[in-house]
């Protein structure tokens, strides 16, 4: 299909050959015939009135002397009704009285059936008929589209191209919509090209959905230079960015440009404020979020539910669990979605009890809960260390007729039994799933391994693991930690030279802390940075500070054959330490310190930001490839367990 929209774009010539197509005739020919014929008016009074019935039982008296106008009434009240057998009986009128639509009602037959959700008859219609304009390839392409028909959608799309059809600014607005998923940049990529070639670039809806198949591709930079084009803005185009970086986690950016837009006079709709709140929620923006809120208070918009859903959600990221609740209690409508925000709050806060009693009332309220609810309450259980609960809630899955558990509930068991100390019952539990072991699971069973310092487990595991993703350095750390926490320094050294010899490399690693709206960037032993040297100074006077509150380097994160001097020298230069310390230097005491690394933290990193929280009274987010560490006062939000 991408050939072919390729070919199109190759040759120019045949593009320009493609011919407009007229607008639908508004003046049917047979209405033009007989003038004197009055009774499509009684058809429509009734159309009008909404007698759907009746009207039918007009038409079957007119019979053949139904024309144009009653046919339009008659379908244009089944699409509003949509009442598909009622469509069905005036179409087998028109071919009983042999009455030869034009494209425009053949259209409406199409609206009809894709409103009644019968896809393949309006297909039908489609392919049935002999003459075509781009209204009615787009009502089909774009019934594909919104249905997430993708592909269907697109071939259409290219079908229409090659019929010699030209699209219109909605046919590309749909089309764009389908450029999602799987090759979905490349397809919008092509399509865009035929816009600037149509000269549609610059239309609002066209250049809306160009930058919102940008955005929902990550190409954020590409959305923007769209959206900085676009003619006017509107509050559509305007949340559509928004959106884009909300959803890529360019929390600061999003709101930045909210407030620009907000000075320049935007308007806002639900959407608009879900995103923002997102954003809010994304940086702990506490202050923020209250004054967004304040906001969709004096907006007197509706109470949506989506942005209610989003408020709990806000502020249970940003710490408040007490506002989470006060917006749940006060929703007058609540959706599965809502319960399952705030019992993902209670979870991520650890309150394993909340979790569970807010539960019993949902259950009490008969609200059937899905799969999210129950990942939801397994990993509050986990958190909270209910084991017993947490297995409770697993069999009530496995028993019940609603939800069957998939391999991620299996997950947070393995995660449940791990966190509790029962490493033999986890690894007994995995052996005995359903599914194959993922990576993550067994990644999963190793943490803990390290964390309750069970060599046999974790030496089985790692071998997995090793067999899983061979390449991948973190396995091979943690299985050392695992050793040097028993003390056997001659595994750690055997681990090491297995490294070598399958050689696998470790990514480097990469820090970032964004400081003055610049974002940093730190190299593992960073010899590049302007302010290396005082930020080495630092990181020294930190070590020693933490030194004398217990702090011990763990020197079995470090692979190198060489003495415990340079391990602890090595570990001092880790990327995210040089990203904490130069965010202590550039900040005001006091102020939080966010930092985001491409691999996974590691434990001695992890260590030490306990401790600089602690002694230097700070609060520090890590976010790492897998999850965020919320580090305050020396405890971190995953309970050491990650
Ligand atoms: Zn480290
Ligand atoms: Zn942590």
């Amino acid at each position: 299909m991408l050939r072919k929209i390729t070919d199109l774009l190759l040759h120019p010539s045949r593009l320009s050959s493609l011919v407009p197509q007229s607008i639908p005739c508004k003046t049917p020919i047979s209405r033009r015939i007989n003038p004197q014929f009055p009774p499509d008016s009684s058809l429509k009074a009734l159309c009008i009135k909404g007698s759907l019935k009746e009207a039918l039982l007009e038409m079957a008296i007119q019979g053949a002397r139904v024309k144009f106008d009653g046919y339009d009434s008659l379908l244009t009240e089944c699409v509003n009704q949509k009442a598909i057998r009622e469509g069905q009986r005036v179409q087998g009128h028109m071919i009983k009285t042999r009455y030869l639509p034009p494209i425009y009602l053949k259209t409406r037959l199409i609206v009809m059936y894709v409103k009644c959700d019968s896809l393949e008859d309006a297909r039908q219609v489609l392919d049935g008929m002999s003459e075509r304009n781009v209204v009615s390839w787009t009502a089909m392409i774009s019934a594909y589209a919104q249905r997430g028909h993708r592909s269907e959608a697109l071939n259409l799309f290219v079908h229409m191209l090659e019929t010699g059809t030209l699209p219109n600014e909605f046919t590309f607005a749909t089309v764009l919509t389908a450029c999602n998923g799987p090759f979905g940049l490349e397809y919008g990529r092509q399509v865009h090209s035929l816009v600037i070639k149509s000269n549609f670039e610059s239309h609002i809806f066209v250049g809306s959905s160009l930058l919102d198949m940008y955005a929902k591709a990550s190409r954020i930079h590409e959305a923007r230079g769209i959206f900085d084009k676009l003619p006017g803005r509107d509050v559509v185009s305007c949340t559509a960015i928004i959106a884009g970086y909300a959803q890529l986690g360019l929390d600061e950016e999003a709101l930045e440009l909210f407030r620009q837009l907000q000075k320049e006079g935007m308007s806002s709709n639900y959407v608009t404020y879900t995103s923002v709140l997102t954003a809010s929620s994304g940086l702990s923006a506490l202050d923020y979020g209250r004054q967004m809120h304040n906001r969709i208070i004096r907006s007197e918009l509706p109470s949506y539910v989506v942005l209610q859903n989003s408020l709990i959600d806000m502020y249970s990221k940003c710490g408040n669990l007490i506002y989470s609740r006060r917006v749940f209690d006060n929703m007058s409508e609540r959706t599965v979605i809502s319960w399952n925000a705030m019992l993902v709050g209670y979870g991520k806060h650890g309150l394993g009890r909340q979790v569970l009693e807010l539960f019993e009332s949902m259950r009490r309220e008969e609200v059937r809960p899905d799969s999210v609810t129950f990942m939801a309450v397994l990993s509050g259980c986990s958190h909270g260390g209910l084991v017993d609960e947490g297995l409770e809630t697993f069999n009530m899955m496995v028993h019940g007729q609603d939800i069957e558990p998939e391999i991620e509930h299996y997950g947070c068991v393995v995660d449940l039994l791990g966190r509790a100390g029962q490493v033999d019952k986890a690894f007994a539990f995995i052996k005995q799933m359903p599914f194959e072991p993922t990576a993550a699971i067994w990644g999963s069973l190793l943490g803990a391994c390290r964390v309750h310092a069970n060599v046999p487990i974790g030496e089985y595991v790692a071998e997995r693991l090793f067999e899983i993703e061979p390449q991948n350095a973190g396995n091979y750390v943690i299985l050392s930690n695992i050793y040097a926490a028993t003390g056997r320094w001659e595994d750690v050294i055997n681990v090491r030279k297995l490294m070598k010899k399958k050689t696998v490399m470790k990514e480097p690693g990469q820090s970032w802390i964004k400081l003055d709206r610049t974002v940093h960037t730190f190299h593992v032993r960073d010899k590049f940075h302007p302010k290396r040297e005082e930020i080495s100074a630092k990181i020294w006077e930190l070590s020693v500070k933490i030194k004398e509150a217990g702090y011990i380097p763990d020197l079995s994160c470090v692979l190198h054959d060489v003495d415990d001097e340079q391990k602890e020298r090595i570990l001092l230069s880790h990327s995210e330490k040089l990203a904490m310390a130069f965010g202590l230097m550039g900040t005001p005491q006091g102020f939080p310190i966010r930092v985001v690394k491409n691999l996974r933290i590691c434990v001695d990193c992890h260590n030490f930001a306990k401790f600089v929280s602690k002694v230097c009274g700070r609060e520090l987010s890590l976010r790492d490839c897998n999850r965020f560490h919320h580090i305050s006062g020396g405890v971190c939000s995953c309970g050491d367990y990650w």
